[in-house]
């Protein structure tokens, strides 16, 4: 693949990055702050942050900033369920959070009153977000491994953050999420449903909550079920994170860097009849192989018939969320991402 580099409009992006982690050092109301249980049922998050809650959160403690753990969506982790009327990560968006509609208004979705109760949580008098950095906790049903996701818009810090991660997790990968990926797909309802509402819901995610941010997701894990080497990586990762923010806010540099991260291209969906009856279920060549390549003419369905149903695309493609169950109701059979290496530029603390 072609070396893209990476361009940053270095000076401003820099200094806002610097001055807000600089302020961090004199001013603990600086902050950082993650959550788990965005979807009720991925558990890993949910059970880290109840546990922090509930111990006093020694481990995520550190010197330079203030963590907050948050509980993103109590009903639907107490109903374990990935949510109760939309989905609670696809609501941080203007039109949610700076409507004057009251949010007790009867009929309003449950996810986005609690978009609105979390933003005005998280932000200051002058309306602006107080948590400089977000890390939202997922797991997935499919053969994920754990990785890093985030906007494409390429900030830096993230980027530094995760790469600093792969030293030690050498198996975490970052994906770079496609603006409007998951478009519209957040009822609960059926196909028909969300091919109507979907110009009217961009992603916008719970990490988006802080001034940057960035998911992690681990699988494979089935919904409503825990398990101890995922809640364990988890708990490592998490702390990890805070230990490379604690390290930037102390003075280290992150030096320049070459990475290769997955960028999404869109999602690939299942096969339907006329009727809008799916057709074709992921080709045992391709079921577990996320991250793998999938090469044009490669099989891709399996029709109930017994047909293989081939890659059309141009080129060679890395898929992921391979048959996820959480995508399942919106027919999205996968994500598919193009590998890249990026280079991402030195960043360091703006000094006094
Ligand atoms: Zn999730």
């Amino acid at each position: 693949m072609p070396h893209r580099f990476y361009k940053v409009p270095f000076v401003s992006l820099k200094e806002e990055v610097a001055l807000k982690f600089f302020t961090s050092l004199h001013h603990k109301d600086c902050s950082q702050s993650f959550n788990g249980g965005t979807h009720g049922n991925e558990l890993s998050g949910v059970y880290l942050v109840k546990n922090w809650l509930r111990n006093g959160a020694i481990e995520i403690k550190r010197n330079s900033f203030r963590t907050h753990a948050v509980l993103a969506n109590p009903r639907a982790v107490e109903r374990c369920v990935r949510f109760i009327d939309v989905d609670l990560n696809r609501q941080i968006k203007p039109e949610n959070l700076l409507s004057s509609v009251k949010k007790e208004e009867e009929g309003c979705p449950y996810e986005i009153q609690r978009a609105r109760e979390l933003y005005s949580q998280f932000q200051n008098e002058a309306g602006r977000k107080v948590i400089d950095f977000w890390l939202d906790l997922h797991n997935a049903t499919a053969n994920t491994g754990s990785f890093f996701i985030m906007s494409s818009s390429m900030d830096p810090f993230p980027l530094h953050v995760a790469a600093q991660m792969q030293i030690e997790f050498p198996e975490l990968r970052i994906m770079l999420l496609k603006e409007g990926n998951f478009e519209g797909h957040h009822f609960g309802g059926g196909q028909h449903e969300n091919s109507k509402c979907a110009s009217e819901f961009p992603t916008q995610g719970v990490r988006d909550l802080g001034v940057e941010g960035m998911g992690l997701e681990m699988g494979p894990l089935a919904h409503g079920t825990l398990n101890t080497a995922i809640y364990n990586l988890a708990k490592k990762i998490v702390c990890c994170v805070l230990d490379q923010v604690d390290k930037f806010n102390n003075g280290h540099e992150f030096e320049e860097k070459e990475i290769e991260v997955f960028r999404s291209l869109g999602n690939i969906y299942f096969p339907t009849d006329a009727e809008g009856e799916l057709s074709a279920m992921v080709s045992p060549n391709v079921e577990g192989n996320d991250w793998k390549p999938l090469y044009p003419g490669d099989p891709l369905f399996l029709s109930f018939s017994g047909e293989t149903i081939p890659f059309t695309g141009e080129s060679v493609v890395w898929p992921v969320f391979i048959n996820e169950a959480a995508y399942f109701p919106n027919n999205i059979a996968m994500t598919i991402t193009t590998k890249e290496k990026i280079t991402v530029p030195t960043l360091k603390l703006k000094a006094n």
